[in-house]
């Protein structure tokens, strides 16, 4: 039968001799090719000792930011929650009450804000949609986790520190 292309090969099919029985001519040939590896330069980093550097343009975890006073920026309007196509980002809103204007800075703010990072392909829509500079993605990543829920991010990983607090 023709063959579709020129990339058939045969296969030999003579009796193997005495130094091919021993395999000390694919054994060598083996260990050539290790040695040339040794010299070249490695595709793998020692992590965590090792870092590689991120690309500029890199999306990792969210970060949840506050404004200057320290209070919280997020509204809870959902606008991320709409934009995701993973549909990574739930919600509850609530609505600030008096004495809360240094916490939050409008008067609905993000009771409960989780991400599931498992379903999040770090698109940074959620970024581009928010209309209140609330959210951004930052250049770390989620880190090893034995457990699902462990990649459900609420806002307490989230939410960067108080600044404020943090002077005090
Ligand atoms: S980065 Fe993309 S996938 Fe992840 S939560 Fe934001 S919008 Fe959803
Ligand atoms: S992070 Fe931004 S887009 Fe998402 S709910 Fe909060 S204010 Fe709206």
């Amino acid at each position: 039968m023709q063959a579709l292309t020129n990339r058939a090969k045969q296969v030999d099919r003579r009796p193997m001799t005495f130094a091919e029985k021993l395999y000390i001519p694919a054994i060598a040939k083996g260990m050539g090719i290790t040695f040339k590896h040794i010299f070249q330069r490695k595709a793998t980093v020692s992590y965590p000792d090792q870092k590689r550097e991120f690309s500029p343009v890199f999306r990792g975890l969210h970060i949840l930011n506050r404004d200057e006073e320290g209070r919280e920026r997020c509204t809870a309007c959902g606008l991320c929650a709409v934009a995701c196509p993973a549909e990574a980002i739930t919600m509850e809103a609530a609505e600030r009450k008096p004495g809360e204007e240094h916490l939050y800075r409008e008067e609905k703010y993000a009771a409960r804000y989780e991400i599931n990072m498992l379903r999040c392909i770090f698109c940074g829509f959620c970024e581009e949609a928010c209309p209140k500079d609330a959210i951004y993605l930052s250049e770390t990543f989620a880190p090893a986790n034995y457990q699902r829920k462990g990649f459900i991010y609420g806002k307490d990983d989230l939410l960067i520190p108080d600044p404020k607090a943090q002077n005090k």
